[in-house]
């Protein structure tokens, strides 16, 4: 059974602008995957999808699975459980006053012993590289320390499915390396919407490139990536990093 199974999705703002446009793909277990395309091209929408920010109901015959369970009004609280989503500005996600505090709020929401919660801080702290961190306050953090906090939260709660927006965008180039070794050490399902073409190519074997709305493109990431002109009309470039290499 695939951890996540999108059907037909679409989704359309309240103003008219279409969003999705008929969005599907399966992820497995464990895989990591890349969500890239300019901005405007739906990535932010599609996450938000995946835990129910978005929307209470979905339209038609969309549909979203999460382990085999629907996305629909009954099963919110499931589905929330089973997705962890860390947004793009840590600033959106941390709203305690210390770290311990914020890092424990997703734990609590889940009914948790205090023990439990305790042990859940301490360990997750400990994963993103902040032990000690506890009685930090949030907002005196580095945006890299921020980033991470925000993903202890996340990894607090032990969902099956991890789902990232744009992690590494202002993250210096230590910041984006530190995060990224981070990264790779979390066993969950990932899906990761990403500039970072780096960050795709050494995280995720597989790529999805969105546009309009619209899959434009779902294989192999260094296949794609490689792909010059593939990238170049959909507002992206070959990196760098795949300049000396064939893709095979
Ligand atoms: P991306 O994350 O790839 O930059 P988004 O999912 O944010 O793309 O946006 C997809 C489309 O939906 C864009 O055309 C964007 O302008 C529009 N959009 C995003 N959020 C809203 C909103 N709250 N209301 C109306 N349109 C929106």
């Amino acid at each position: 059974m695939n951890a996540i199974e999108i059907t037909n999705l679409k989704y359309r703002y309240r103003d008219g602008t279409e969003a999705l446009r008929g969005i599907s793909f399966g992820v497995s277990p464990g895989e990591c995957i890349a969500l890239l395309g300019p901005n405007g091209s739906g990535k932010s929408t599609l996450l938000l999808h995946l835990n129910g920010l978005l929307p209470e109901k979905i339209a038609g015959d969309s549909a979203v699975k999460i382990n085999g369970a629907a996305l629909a009004a009954g099963n919110l609280e499931t589905i929330r459980r089973q997705v962890g989503l860390v947004f793009q500005d840590p600033d959106d996600q941390l709203f305690c006053p210390t770290v311990a505090e914020d890092v424990a709020f997703g734990p609590q929401q889940l009914g948790l012993s205090e023990a439990e919660i305790a042990a859940r801080v301490k360990l997750s702290l400990a994963q993103v590289g902040l032990a000690g961190f506890e009685l930090r306050a949030t907002h005196h953090l580095s945006h890299g320390e921020k980033r991470r906090a925000c993903l202890a939260g996340v990894l607090a709660c032990q969902p099956a499915v991890l789902v990232l927006d744009e992690p590494t965008s202002d993250l210096d180039p230590r910041g984006r390396r530190e995060f990224k070794a981070l990264l790779r050490e979390i066993p969950a399902t990932k899906v990761i919407a990403t500039h970072d073409l780096e960050l795709a190519v050494e995280l995720c074997a597989r790529t999805i490139i969105l546009d309009h709305g619209e899959i434009i493109a779902d294989g192999r990431t260094v296949e794609l990536l490689a792909d010059e002109p593939l990238m170049l009309a959909h507002g992206l470039e070959r990196p760098h990093i795949l300049h000396h290499r064939h893709p095979h």
